[in-house]
This record gives structure tokens, C-alpha cells and sequence, in this order.
């Protein structure tokens, strides 16, 4: 008994253009009506995964921007006296 462990084909399979992908949430044969998923509810689960920050989404560091910018005197300067 002889395992021949150097017979094993390779895991990699060509891919085809005409390949469908199948449904990311269930991995069925995706439907062209809800691709690239199956369903809509595994659409559904999809977006409920994005909204539930499950997925990890690359945060971008948002430049500091001056709030109190200078040369914007609200307040001063008003020579409303009216009332
Ligand atoms: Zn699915």
C-alpha cells in the first residue's frame, strides 16, 4: 500500500472566458438575473455583510482641514440693525 502522493494533478484548473462564477455568498452556479450571485437573497446577505462592516474596506486617512479658517468673520462687521 502505496500512496503515490506525486501523481496528484493539479489543483489549478484553466479557466475558461465562458466561466461562470459562482455565487460568492453560497458558491451556487450564480443566476445572470442577480450575478453574481445566485439569488437575491444571497445578494441581500451580500449587502447586508457590506453595511454590517463585515467586509473589510480600506479606511482612507481624510486630510485635516482647517474648520476655523481664518478670514471668515461671521458676526463682525454686520451692520444690521434692523428690528
Ligand atoms: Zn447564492
Amino acid at each position: 500500500m502505496a500512496e503515490d502522493k506525486g501523481n496528484k494533478p493539479p489543483s489549478s484548473h484553466p479557466v475558461r472566458l465562458r466561466t461562470r462564477r459562482p455565487c460568492p455568498v453560497c458558491k451556487q452556479p450564480s443566476t445572470q438575473k442577480y450575478h453574481p450571485f445566485c439569488s437575491a437573497r444571497c445578494a441581500d446577505v451580500d449587502l447586508h455583510r457590506w453595511l454590517g462592516g463585515q467586509y473589510a474596506v480600506p479606511a482612507v486617512d481624510a486630510p485635516d482641514f482647517d474648520e476655523a479658517a481664518p478670514g471668515s468673520g461671521d458676526g463682525q462687521g454686520r451692520s444690521g440693525d434692523e428690528d
